[in-house]
C-alpha cells in the first residue's frame, strides 16, 4: 500500500489531453483540500478556454478511427480498464478519500461501483444492434442503423469522483465515441489517475481527455458554441443543468441530465421496521449523505413513527464515528467544504427554529475539517426547508402520516423525481405504491438501488437520460433509417 504522500506525488497533476499530460495554457493552477483538514492537497492545472479547444482538437481527430474500431476491440480496452482500476482499488480509494473526504470503506464501494461500468460497458459493446424490415406497405425495406453521436463533453460533480465519471466514459467509449470529462473543481485528482490508466491500458491518444478547471462556465463555454462537439452529458445540481441545457439550445445539442434529487422514505404500517431502520441507514448515511439517491425525508406511518425514530437513533449512535475518512474506525466523513457544512447546519436550524425537536446530532464539532455529525429530526413541520430541499448531508428528518394516499402525496410533494423508497411487507401495495411514485427510480424494501445494470435516473426536475443498463448505452448513439428498395 502506498503512503498518502507517494500516492499524492505519483498522480498527474497536469490536463490529459492527446494521449499525455500537458500544461495548461499560461501554466495556472489551483489548489485542491482535503476536507478532513481543509489543507491543501496538490495544485492542479487550471485549464483555459484555449485548453478545452486543444482537447477538442484532440477528440475530433481521434474521432472517425475509434468508431471504426472493432466493437469487440474497443470492448477489449474497456474490460482492460476494469482491471487496472480493480488492480489498484485502494489506490484510487485512498485518493477519493483524500480529496473527497468519505470514509475509506465507501471510497472502496465506489471503487467497485465505478470499475463495473467498464466491465458492463465492454460487454454492451458488442451487442448494438440496428434492425431490418420489410416495409407493410410493400414499397420497399427499412434498415435502422445506429452510430455513434461523436465526440461528448462530460462534466462531473465531486461526490462521487470515480462513479459519476465511469457511468458516462464507459458507455460513451463503447460506442465509438470521444470524450472529454470536465471532473468537479473540488475532486480533479481521480479523473486524472482514470485517464493516465487508460492510456497504459491502451486507449488510443485522443479518446479521452481531461480538463481541470477553477471555472468551468468560461472553459466548457467554447465547447458548447463548437459545432464539432456533438453531446453534453451532466452531472450535478439542477440549478446548474438547467444554466446548461438552456446555452445548449442555441445548438440544439444533444444532452443527458442527472440533476438533482429529493428521496422519499416511506415506511407503512405494515412494514418490517428493523428492516426500515437498516435500510434507512444505508439511504441516508452511504457517502455521508451526500449522494443524489440519499434518502432526504423520512414518511412514517404514525402507528409505527416512535418505534422507527428510536431505532434509527440507536443505529446511528451505535455504529456511526465521525472522523476523518482515511481513519480506519471512521465510518462518516467530513462533508465536502465550509459551504456545505454550513448549507447542512442552516438546514438543521431552520427546523428546529420551526419546531423540530433534535434527536441525535445537530451541531456541528469544532474544527479543524468540515465534519457534521449523524443526526436525527423529528416532529418536522411541513414549512420547513429542510422536507423541500436537498440536504447533502447526514440529516434524517421524519414526519408521520396517517393513510396510504397522504403516504403516497407527501412522497410526491416535490418538484424532484430521481428516486424513492418504500417499506411494506404488502405486495399489492408495494406496486400500486411503486406506480404511484414520481420518480425514475423505487426501492422497494431497498435502502441502495445503483446497479450498474440498471437505467439510474430521475424525472421531473431530477433530469432525463438514463446511465448504466441496457440503455445507458443508447445516450451516445443516434439512429439512422437507411431506405432501401
Ligand atoms: P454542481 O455545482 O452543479 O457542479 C457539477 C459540475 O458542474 C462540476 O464539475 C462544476 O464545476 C460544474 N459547473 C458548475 N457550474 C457550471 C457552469 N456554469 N458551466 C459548466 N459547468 C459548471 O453540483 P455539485 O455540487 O458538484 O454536485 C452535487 C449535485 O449533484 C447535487 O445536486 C446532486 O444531487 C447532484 N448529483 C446528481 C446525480 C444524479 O445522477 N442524478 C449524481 C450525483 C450528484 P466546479 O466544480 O468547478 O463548480
Amino acid at each position: 500500500m502506498v503512503s498518502e504522500r507517494e500516492l499524492l506525488e505519483s498522480v498527474p497533476t497536469q490536463l490529459w489531453i492527446g494521449g499525455r499530460p500537458v500544461d495548461a495554457t499560461g501554466a495556472g493552477t489551483f489548489p485542491v483540500h482535503n476536507p478532513a483538514t481543509g489543507e491543501v492537497l496538490t495544485h492542479v492545472a487550471d485549464a483555459t478556454p484555449e485548453d478545452a479547444l486543444r482537447a477538442l482538437d484532440a477528440a475530433v481527430a481521434a474521432q472517425d478511427a475509434w468508431a471504426a474500431t472493432p466493437a469487440r476491440e474497443r470492448g477489449e480496452i474497456l474490460r482492460a480498464v476494469f482491471e487496472r482500476i480493480t488492480a489498484r482499488a485502494e489506490e484510487f480509494a485512498l485518493l477519493m478519500t483524500l480529496e473527497m473526504g468519505k470514509a475509506l470503506p465507501e471510497s472502496r464501494n465506489e471503487v467497485r461501483y465505478g470499475a463495473e461500468f467498464f466491465r458492463w460497458f465492454s460487454e454492451e459493446a458488442a451487442r448494438v444492434h440496428g434492425r431490418y424490415l420489410h416495409a407493410p406497405s410493400g414499397t420497399g425495406r427499412i434498415m435502422v442503423h445506429k452510430q455513434p453521436v461523436g465526440p461528448c463533453l462530460a462534466i462531473t460533480p465531486w461526490n462521487f469522483p470515480l462513479a459519476m465519471g465511469t457511468r458516462k466514459i464507459g458507455p460513451a467509449l463503447a460506442a465509438g465515441c470521444t470524450m472529454i470529462v470536465k471532473p468537479a473543481s473540488a475532486t480533479p485528482l481521480t479523473m486524472l489517475l482514470l485517464a493516465q490508466l487508460c492510456s497504459e491500458a491502451g486507449l488510443p491518444d485522443g479518446v479521452l481527455s481531461v480538463l481541470t478547471s477553477s471555472h468551468s462556465g468560461a472553459v466548457t463555454q467554447p465547447l458548447l458554441d463548437d459545432s464539432r462537439l456533438r453531446k453534453l452529458t451532466f452531472t450535478g445540481s439542477t440549478e446548474v443543468g438547467k444554466k446548461l441545457v438552456e446555452k445548449s439550445a442555441n445548438r440544439l445539442l444533444r444532452t443527458s441530465m442527472e440533476l438533482g434529487g429529493n428521496a422519499p422514505f416511506v415506511v407503512f404500517a405494515d412494514a418490517d421496521v428493523d428492516a426500515a431502520v437498516q435500510g434507512a441507514m444505508l439511504a441516508k448515511l452511504r457517502n455521508g449523505g451526500e449522494a443524489c439517491t440519499a434518502a432526504n425525508r423520512f414518511h412514517v406511518h404514525n402507528s409505527v413513527l416512535e418505534e422507527f425514530t428510536t431505532k434509527l437513533v440507536e443505529a446511528m449512535e451505535s455504529s456511526v464515528r465521525l472522523g476523518p475518512g482515511a481513519d480506519p474506525d471512521t465510518t462518516l466523513g467530513p462533508l465536502i467544504n465550509e459551504e456545505q457544512l454550513r448549507t447542512v447546519g442552516d438546514l438543521v436550524d431552520d427546523a428546529v427554529a420551526k419546531g423540530a425537536r433534535v434527536r441525535i446530532g445537530g451541531k456541528a464539532p469544532d474544527g479543524p475539517g468540515w465534519f457534521y455529525p449523524a443526526t436525527v429530526l423529528s416532529d418536522v413541520p411541513p414549512q420547513a426547508r429542510i422536507l423541500r430541499e436537498e440536504v447533502f448531508g447526514p440529516v434524517a428528518p421524519i414526519v408521520g402520516f396517517d393513510t396510504e394516499e397522504q403516504g403516497l402525496a407527501a412522497a410526491n410533494d416535490t418538484e424532484f423525481g430521481l428516486v424513492s423508497y418504500v417499506y411494506t411487507r404488502d405486495l399489492d401495495r408495494a406496486l400500486r405504491i411503486a406506480e404511484g411514485l414520481e420518480s425514475g427510480m423505487v426501492g422497494v424494501n431497498r435502502g441502495v438501488i445503483s446497479d450498474p445494470a440498471a437505467p439510474f435516473g430521475g424525472v421531473k426536475e431530477s433530469g432525463f437520460g438514463r446511465e448504466g443498463g441496457t440503455e445507458g448505452i443508447e445516450e451516445y448513439l443516434s439512429t439512422k433509417y437507411i431506405a432501401l428498395t
